[in-house]
């Protein structure tokens, strides 16, 4: 909001040719500033909403940065309005117990910690009541965590289909607050979808809330997803996170569905108790 008013008074200001011209850009920098509205009441109004912290890595590979760029857009036009702060980091350390503190959820866009002592502190964090939103290869696991794998239900990531494909998706759970608003069946834009071994369905404190649906398949030209259980959206309800599979590519905002469950997750993670 303080940057915004700043810009304003800048634009109103500072923009025009001869007004650039009677106020250097240090006096259009100090006007701009003491038109602002008071620090305190700005900083009041954002101590108040819930912070969300996302994790990116910008040399990913590039269809990863291109999602996470996109949400990093959409999360932050709707934090104000939605009642909460959001922020979002290339810095994997500040995944620490003194920076998680005041974050009330993690988002990991595309990629997940890379040192002991970050994985050590996102564990403390969720034990700790921390909300937890995962995309795509976020949630691909690691041999060297097994605490992940079965924080993610205890499937880890078998297969892919290659190009990136659309997909009919199905709901499971419907009356969830993820999928409200979403069709019980849809076409969803170009993803690359993954299989996982075993299927977290298994797992009775997982809920699945999407699934790829048996039409697809064989899904894909050079790597194909041949059949089975495959779902694409979960919670494991022994703590507050969400996954949602999709996240490659620049098409994933391209229609409003899987964007809304983006919200809608935000919003469950929000609302759920510590
Ligand atoms: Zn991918």
């Amino acid at each position: 909001m303080l940057d915004g008013a700043r810009a304003a008074a800048e634009n109103v200001l500072c923009s025009r040719p001869d007004m650039k011209r009677i106020l250097p850009p240090l006096v259009c920098l100090a006007v701009s500033f003491f038109v602002a509205p008071p620090v305190s009441a700005a900083q009041e109004a954002a101590a108040a909403r819930p912070r969300v912290l996302a994790f990116f890595t910008a040399g990913g590979e590039l269809d990863h940065v291109l999602f996470a760029q996109q949400a990093i857009r959409a999360l932050t036009a709707k934090s104000a309005g939605d009642g909460y702060t959001f922020a979002a980091t290339t810095d994997w350390d500040s995944l620490n117990d003194a920076t998680l503190r005041d974050v009330r959820v993690v988002i990991w866009l595309n990629d997940m910690p890379h040192t002991a002592a970050q994985r050590q502190a996102f564990e403390r964090y969720m034990a700790g009541g921390g909300g937890w939103l995962g995309f795509h290869v976020s949630g691909f696991g690691n041999n060297a965590w097994p605490w992940f794998t079965e924080f993610m239900g205890g499937g880890r990531f078998t297969a892919s289909n290659w190009p990136s494909l659309p997909a009919r998706v199905n709901v499971d759970a419907g009356g969830h607050p993820i999928v409200k608003g979403v069709p019980s069946t849809f076409v969803a834009p170009i993803n690359e979808w993954y299989s996982w071994t075993p299927s977290p369905r298994n797992n009775p404190d997982v809920k699945v809330l999407l699934t790829l649906d048996a039409s697809n398949f064989p899904l894909g030209v050079k790597n194909t997803l041949n059949g089975g259980d495959i779902p694409v959206a979960w919670i494991n309800s022994k703590y507050r996170m969400v996954y949602l599979n999709y996240g490659h590519g620049d098409r994933i905002y391209s229609t409003p569905i899987l964007p809304a469950m983006i919200d809608n997750s935000l919003r469950f993670l929000l609302d759920s108790p510590r």
